[in-house]
């Protein structure tokens, strides 16, 4: 909690953390490192919370559904496509209280109740993190198999250091290819105009004319956009109207792929199919040409922002509609607070951001 309480005061903006785990799944092999995206805590005797009381008007009980930056997490793994070595791009650690490692007993009733890892600190860090308001990621180093499997050696502490020692390099690789990464985002994220109270009252207007009118900038967010789809097949990038389609079209021409445009309803020319949707501000209809792309063409989604996720999600089914398929889809900016990405998970299509703007 010191720690945590100390980081918050120094006004730091991410924690990555280092793990070190003992792997229960044969496919996470010593050596091979995990973004962690789950935990399951079963400590017993820490202090886990900062909220010593309940006081009055205080939110106590903070949302832990999903206890890791999927933003730093993305960051993370986008980073580790720049290495050799494997990183596993998911996994539930259980932390346990320790000192002592797990009998056989314990570690094979984690591996049934879904753990993939185990150690010993991430589960009431990540917590902590989460109440202080702080973005947290670990990244987890397998350097053994627990003591799961009746024919490995039960796990020592001599065979941890050693794994240990070598993957220190990796880590420290891999976490500052992230920071330099970051360092980019939060540059662009600065080139942001945040309009209060447009187009209606409450409303927090995210302005990217004032990123798209600087070279560098406007450049530098698409080819991000585009380093994230350099070993997938895209056809096509079908652009959102308005801002979407300067996004969409420049992606386009990046990815060497061509460009759709999904409309507001009655711009389009020739015969059309639409969906209905709502957004953080109204409602609203878009289209797309029937015959817009043959069937089993390979698309991307590009608009600047998601907010509910609904304008995207509504241009997903008109893809689907015609018969192509949706590889993903990729915003400038996202606000994780309205649940837009996750509507799009839970539908079954992926999502790429570059920014995020939470809790404001
Ligand atoms: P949604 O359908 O709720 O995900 O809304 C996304 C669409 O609405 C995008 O085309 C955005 O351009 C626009 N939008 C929604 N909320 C905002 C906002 N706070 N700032 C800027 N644009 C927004």
């Amino acid at each position: 909690r010191a720690n945590i309480s100390a980081l918050k005061e120094l006004g730091c903006t991410h924690i990555i953390a280092t793990t070190a785990v003992g792997s229960l799944r044969a496919e996470i092999k010593p050596g091979d490192l995990v973004i962690l995206d789950q935990f399951i805590d079963f400590t017993r005797h820490r202090h886990t919370t900062f909220h010593q009381a309940f006081l009055p008007h205080k939110p106590l009980h903070a949302a832990m559904a999903e206890p890791f930056s999927g933003h730093l997490r993305q960051e993370l793994i986008a980073a580790s496509l720049d290495f050799d070595f494997t990183t596993h791009q998911r996994g539930t650690v259980i932390t346990i209280e320790g000192p002592r490692f797990s009998t056989r007993a314990e570690s094979r009733l984690f591996r049934l109740w879904g753990a993939d890892v185990i150690n010993m600190s991430i589960a009431t860090e990540a917590a902590l993190a989460n109440e202080a308001g702080i973005p947290y990621a670990a990244v987890a180093m397998s350097t053994d198999y627990d003591s799961w499997e009746e024919n490995t050696e039960a796990v020592t502490w001599q065979a941890v250091l050693e794994v240990f020692r070598k993957n220190t390099e990796r880590v420290m690789a891999l976490i500052e290819r992230t920071i330099s990464r970051l360092a980019a985002r939060q540059s662009l994220r600065d080139k942001i105009r945040t309009v209060p109270n447009w187009p209606k009252p409450g409303i927090m207007f995210r302005d990217i004319t004032t990123l798209l009118n600087n070279a560098a900038a406007f450049g530098q967010a698409i080819e991000l956009l585009s380093e994230n789809y350099h070993n997938t097949q895209i056809d096509l990038v079908a652009g959102i109207e308005a801002r979407g389609f300067i996004i969409g079209g420049a992606l386009a021409k990046l990815l060497g792929s061509g460009f759709v445009p999904i409309r507001k309803q009655g711009k389009l020319p020739a015969a059309t199919i639409q969906e209905n949707y709502q957004l953080e501000y109204g409602a609203g209809r878009v289209e797309i040409h029937a015959d817009a792309f043959p069937a089993g063409s390979r698309v991307l989604v590009a608009d600047d922002l998601i907010a509910t996720g609904g304008t995207a999600l509504a241009a997903c089914n008109l893809i689907k509609q015609i018969h192509g398929e949706v590889v993903g889809c990729a915003f400038i900016i996202s606000l994780p607070d309205l649940g837009g990405i996750q509507k799009l998970e839970r539908a079954g299509y992926e999502t790429f951001s570059l920014i995020e703007f939470a809790g404001e």
